[in-house]
Formats: structure tokens, C-alpha cells, sequence
């Protein structure tokens, strides 16, 4: 196969183990998100697939070939890491053109590639600066170009926007994203932000105490979660319990939900509905009956927090669907059976 694949890689330091069992197969050209709190293994998986780290198992595949003894030097690799490692003293041209330098490049060769790599960045003209003079937006960008130099065959960057303030970290996932479109260069990205990962992956890989949870595109992880773990950790959602009565029907919060069907005889389960999903209306009918007990408006959208059967449920709406709701109030509660996602207890 034409890109990278991980089979059954572990990874265990000691008794304790990093990576477990973590398969994946990524095509040529995609973009990967590796997801997951702090501590879940997201590092150790993109250091094996560098080759900063050897596995304890297992074996990584690049276009086919076994790269698992190959080391780091000789795989091709760029890289990117929170601490950019920017040589202060060099100019921006020197710095990019570093990579290129060390393998021997002419000096008109690495003004060519260094301006090249300039112009992708949108620094043309930026060449003499020295680092030291850059933003931090800047300096990123020039991280990046340095790792791009050798055109290497695989993309590996490690939380490489972290250090960024909020506005600053969004406009560069954009251009992030652009760029790897560009170039078109299979791309691994360490990140714990959820919103990143959606922002930039084709495949979102989800992990928990260093195993792959799920891996999606970004829109079948939020609409499809594995299991509430996944649910909880892409976006926010509403986790309920859910109960199968003798009859057949499914019931939330002693309510039934017509059209909802558990799996394959399961009496109960957990059901994931995202916020935006919950609709707020009148008390009474076939709703579920709760209290508001706060409202949150953030100006583009609406958050109100019902209070039902000792549950905290949130619904989100556009200021334009507006809920006519204050806290203490009584509202009916709708969950769609479509969508809800029912998931393993
Ligand atoms: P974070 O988002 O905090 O960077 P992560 O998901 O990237 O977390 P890893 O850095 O891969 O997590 O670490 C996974 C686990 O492996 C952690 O519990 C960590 O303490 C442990 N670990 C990582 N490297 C080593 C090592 N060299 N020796 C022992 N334990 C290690």
C-alpha cells in the first residue's frame, strides 16, 4: 500500500505500557490528527514512527517497506516540535536552508529551495531577518519550512502550536492544513485540542491509555463516536442512560423515545446526543420534563443547562431559534431518535 502503516505496534517502558497494540493504515497524502488526553501515548506513537523511539512490538510500513530498523536519520522525515529549535543567530534564509547545508547543497541551490519554501509560507522577502526578530507566528512558519527542506516523505510534528495564543493558533491550523493540501505529504500531528484535530485531520485518531479508540474523519467521530469515552472527548454531547423496557421501547429519564432501537438485545446502554441535537420546548406531551437552571449566551450561540431526573442536560441553539427560556423555568425536553447515538454501557 501507498502511505504508512502501523501494525500492531506496542510500546512499554518497564511494566508499564505506552502503546498498545495500535493498528493503522494511512493513505499517501493524508492528513492525521493523533487525539487523546495527556499521558494516552499520542508521543510515543509518533516518536516510533520516526524512529526516536524502538518498539516493542510490532512493525511500521512506509510505501510497503518495513522502515521499523530503519533509523531516523535515513527515513526521510520532517519534523516539527513544540520547542521549534531555530538556530537565533542564523538568518531565516540560513535557518531554512540548514537541512540542505548539511547534505552538501550549493549555496545557489539553498537560495533557490530556501526561496521556494519562503514563498509557501507567504515570508518572501524575510530571507535576511534574523529568527530572533520574528513572531511567534513567524517562527512556526519558518519551523515548518526547515522541516519541508529535504521534501520528505513523511510530515511529523508534535504539538507544534501549543505555544501559540488562541487567535494566532487558529489562523495557523488553517494554513497548516493549506499548505499540507499543497504539497500533498502524508502528515502525522500530535495535538490534546479536539478543535485543532477537526480543524486540520482527514483521519482523526482518538486515544485513551495508549490504544486507538477510533480512527475517523473528522464529521463520523463526532457523528459516530465509538463509545462515550470518544463521545465525551469530540465536542460536547449528552450522555444519558438508556433502558429497554419488556416491550421493546426505549426509554431516557423514564421517557420513551419512539424509533429508537438498542443493539442486538442489550437492555441497557449509553446514549450520546449532541447539544445542538436537544430541542427545547412547552413541558408536557412526550418530552421529558426538566428546570432550567442556567443560560448562557455567548452571542453566536445560545447554551441552556435543563436540570431532568438529577441529570444535567445541555441544548445549544442559534441566537435566530432563540429558546424563550429563563433559569426556574419548567421546559419539555425532545431527544430525536435520530440523533442519538446509542453506545456501549
Ligand atoms: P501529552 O499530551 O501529555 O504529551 P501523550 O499522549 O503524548 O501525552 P506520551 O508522551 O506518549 O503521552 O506518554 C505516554 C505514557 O508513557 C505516559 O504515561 C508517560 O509517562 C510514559 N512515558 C513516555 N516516555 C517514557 C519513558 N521514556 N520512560 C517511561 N515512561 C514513559
Amino acid at each position: 500500500m501507498s502511505g504508512l502503516e502501523i501494525k500492531d505496534i506496542t510500546k512499554s517502558f518497564g511494566n508499564f505500557t505506552a502503546v498498545d497494540n495500535a493498528n493503522l493504515s494511512v493513505p499517501h497524502g493524508k492528513f492525521v490528527c493523533l487525539l487523546g488526553p495527556s499521558g494516552c501515548g499520542k508521543t510515543t506513537l509518533l516518536r516510533m514512527i520516526a524512529g526516536l523511539e524502538d518498539p516493542s512490538g510490532g512493525a511500521i510500513l512506509l510505501d510497503g517497506e518495513d522502515i521499523t530498523p530503519v533509523p531516523t536519520h535515513k527515513r526521510n522525515l520532517g519534523m516539527v516540535f513544540q520547542s521549534l529549535a531555530l538556530f537565533p543567530h542564523l538568518t531565516v534564509g540560513d535557518n531554512i536552508a540548514y537541512p540542505l547545508r548539511i547534505r552538501g547543497a550549493s549555496r545557489e541551490e539553498q537560495k533557490k529551495r530556501a526561496g521556494d519554501l519562503l514563498r509557501l509560507i507567504h515570508l518572501s522577502g524575510y530571507e535576511d531577518r534574523p529568527v530572533s526578530k520574528l513572531s511567534g507566528g513567524q517562527r512556526q512558519r519558518v519551523a515548518i519550512a526547515r522541516a519541508l527542506a529535504l521534501a520528505p516523505r513523511l510530515f511529523l510534528l508534535d504539538e507544534p502550536l501549543s505555544a501559540l495564543d488562541a487567535k494566532l493558533r487558529e489562523a495557523m491550523q488553517v494554513e497548516l492544513r493549506q499548505l499540507q493540501q499543497r504539497l500533498g505529504i502524508t502528515t502525522f500531528v500530535v495535538t490534546h485540542d479536539q478543535r485543532e484535530a477537526m480543524t486540520m485531520a482527514d483521519l482523526v485518531v482518538v486515544m485513551g491509555n495508549g490504544k486507538i479508540l477510533q480512527a475517523a474523519p473528522p464529521i463520523e467521530i463526532y457523528r459516530k463516536p465509538a463509545d462515550a469515552f470518544v463521545a465525551d472527548f469530540i465536542g460536547m454531547t449528552n450522555l444519558l442512560d438508556a433502558t429497554m423496557d419488556g416491550a421493546g421501547r426505549v426509554s431516557v429519564l423514564g421517557q420513551a423515545i419512539p424509533g429508537l432501537a438498542m443493539p442486538g438485545g442489550t437492555a441497557k446502554a449509553t446514549l450520546s446526543i449532541r447539544p445542538e441535537d436537544v430541542h427545547l420546548g412547552p413541558a408536557g406531551g412526550n418530552a421529558i420534563t426538566g428546570t432550567v437552571t442556567f443560560v448562557r449566551d455567548l452571542g453566536g450561540t445560545i447554551e441552556t443547562f435543563v436540570e431532568a431526573g438529577g441529570k444535567s442536560i445541555v441544548a445549544v441553539a442559534t441566537p435566530r431559534e432563540r429558546p424563550d427560556v429563563a433559569a426556574g423555568q419548567q421546559v419539555g425536553v425532545t431527544l430525536p431518535a435520530e440523533a442519538c447515538v446509542v453506545l456501549k454501557s
